[in-house]
């Protein structure tokens, strides 16, 4: 969608193809892909939901009088739903503005330059270009081996527009999608249970992870670890029937649930496109399609954006910001290629997870333990004094580039601006090493201040500006192992830093975060 807007408004002759295919429990959504109708909005105004309850709790610590308050999944949904409506109404409309034709039916390629296009009444079009950019997603994976999974089982495509509560529920998975929905579901009073087969957040900090976990238990989730399901059978009462095996003891056990909501990651939406007719490798494995740094596939006219494309992150800025620079490069309008290196994402569990950069355990195993240290500090926000709320799991581990902030909802409890250091100096955790400075990683928090308060996967605007001129120009910070002191003064709020000096770094370095 953002490829074709640019190229639009470019001057080129557009189309867009786009086309629903319904999940297997039915349910179907209109126009904008994945993050507008099943993903990032209806997931973060459930959460917003969620919080709110949240808020009406601490709320009587503030003063308010709060007579019990029950909340009603009908009236959320439909407020959710009639926004995400809003939104397909709002891409139509600028599809017409911009005189790009829409095409709601399946593609698949006939040849190199053609797709055949099948509409809902089995009308076939067949439709040429000089260009042609592959943009099709991905869909749920279901555990198809499982007996009754698929008959009785949900998804993250069917959650978001259920009509009535799915009371207690079952989530199998241990992927962001499977926490996020999990967690929004204990928060709106949900009785809710997370099978994990194995980690929580793979390819996430392990240790932030466990904190996000951590907090979950505490607000009531349920989980289930080292199980995995191997049958779902539907009762004579509606309920279903699981029947999982605990994979230490080998024992197995059963629970019944109202739903069970299957997030155990995605395929690809690349089966039914016909790639080969057009010449498009594709990873065997991930079955996603190979792409080179241009976004090009392995036909020089033909490009994939977004979660179709091997090795891009699974996010919605990252592939809205690809589509609008391979239009620019098409239009010959700019030769800029988008740059996937740390994209900060953030995790919208009850306790938010925001990163960027490298995990821990991936910069130990890039760069071994000897050369990592990690820098780390408890806080608590000021928000959950009076409310007197648990912050055990309020947690900074920053570093360059790895950085991560767990917050509970909102901006402001990242350090709040004009109110000097809202946040504990952190601390040196590992002595036998050295990364970075203490002035760096202070100053890369006091960055975060000096733009608001905003976390850096919040930021706007200057925030990167404000970011590297506490740390200094990104090369002489490259990785987590230019290790070089970094001299920083704090005037008010904001930071002025000199250059890193790359000779003295060793030596200053010595005392950095003493
Ligand atoms: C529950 C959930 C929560 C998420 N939360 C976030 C978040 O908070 N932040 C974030 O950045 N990302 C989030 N994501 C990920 C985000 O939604 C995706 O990264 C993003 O939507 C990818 O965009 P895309 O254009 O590659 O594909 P999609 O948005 O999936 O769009 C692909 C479109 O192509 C259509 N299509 C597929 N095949 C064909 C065909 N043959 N013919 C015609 N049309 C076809 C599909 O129906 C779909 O409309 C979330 C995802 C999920 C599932």
């Amino acid at each position: 969608m953002s490829h074709r807007d640019q190229a639009a408004q470019l001057g080129k002759k557009v189309a867009v193809v786009d086309y629903v295919e319904p999940s297997p429990r039915g349910t179907r959504w209109g126009l904008g892909g994945t993050c507008v109708n099943v993903g990032c909005i209806p997931k973060k105004l459930m959460h917003q939901a969620a919080l709110l309850g949240g808020m009406i709790r601490d709320a009587t610590h503030y003063g308010w009088a709060i007579q019990p308050v029950l909340h009603d999944w009908g009236t959320m949904a439909e407020a959710v739903q009639n926004h995400v409506k809003s939104l397909n109404w709002g891409h139509r409309v600028q599809l017409q503005d911009r005189k790009v034709k829409y095409f709601n039916v399946k593609a698949s390629f006939v040849n190199k330059h053609t797709v055949c296009s099948v509409a809902k009444d089995g009308k076939e079009t067949l439709l040429s270009a000089e260009h042609i950019v592959i943009a099709t997603g991905g869909r749920p994976r279901y555990p198809t081996h499982i007996e009754g999974a698929l008959e009785y089982g949900i998804t993250s495509d069917d959650i978001f527009w259920l009509k009535e509560s799915p009371g207690k529920t079952l989530v199998v998975g241990a992927s962001y999608v499977a926490l996020e929905c999990a967690g929004f579901l204990t928060g709106l009073g949900l009785d809710t249970t997370v099978m994990i087969r194995s980690i929580p957040l793979r390819g996430f900090d392990q240790q932030m992870s466990s904190l996000v976990t951590e907090y979950m238990a505490s607000q009531g989730t349920r989980f289930l670890r080292g199980c995995t399901p191997s049958r779902v059978r539907r009762l004579p009462d509606g309920q279903l029937q699981v029947t999982w095996e605990d994979l230490t003891s080998g024992k197995e056990d059963v629970g019944t649930f109202n739903t069970v909501l299957w997030a155990i990651g995605r395929i690809p939406e690349t089966r039914s496109l016909n790639l080969e007719k057009a010449g498009v490798n594709i990873n065997p494995n991930s079955q996603k399609i190979l792409v080179d740094a241009q976004e090009t596939t392995s036909v020089p006219h033909i490009y994939a954006i977004g979660d179709v494309a091997e090795g891009r992150p699974e996010l919605t800025p990252t592939a809205i910001m690809a589509g609008k620079l391979l239009a620019r490069r098409l239009c010959g309008q700019s030769s800029d290629v988008m740059d996937y290196d740390n994209v900060p994402t953030t995790v919208f569990t009850p306790l938010e997870y925001g990163c960027v950069g490298l995990s821990e355990e991936e910069a130990v195993a890039r760069h071994g333990e000897e050369h990592v240290e990690v820098y780390h500090a408890y806080y608590k926000p000021l928000e959950f004094t009076v409310a007197q709320r648990d912050a055990s799991q309020c947690y900074i581990k920053p570093g360059w580039p790895l950085t991560m902030w767990l917050s509970d909802g909102v901006p402001a409890e990242a350090p709040t601006a004009g109110t000097g250091p809202a946040l504990p100096r952190p601390q040196r955790r590992r002595s036998d090493s050295r990364i970075c400075s203490g002035d760096q990683v202070w100053g890369l928090l006091r960055a975060a201040d000096a733009d608001g308060g905003h976390p850096p996967h919040l930021r706007r605007g200057g925030g990167q500006a404000a970011y590297l001129q506490a740390l200094g120009p990104r090369p002489h910070c490259d990785g987590l192992l230019r290790l070089s002191i970094h001299p920083c003064q704090t005037k008010g709020t904001r930071l002025t830093c000199s250059p890193p000096q790359p000779d003295s770094s060793e030596a200053q370095s010595q005392d950095a975060g003493a």
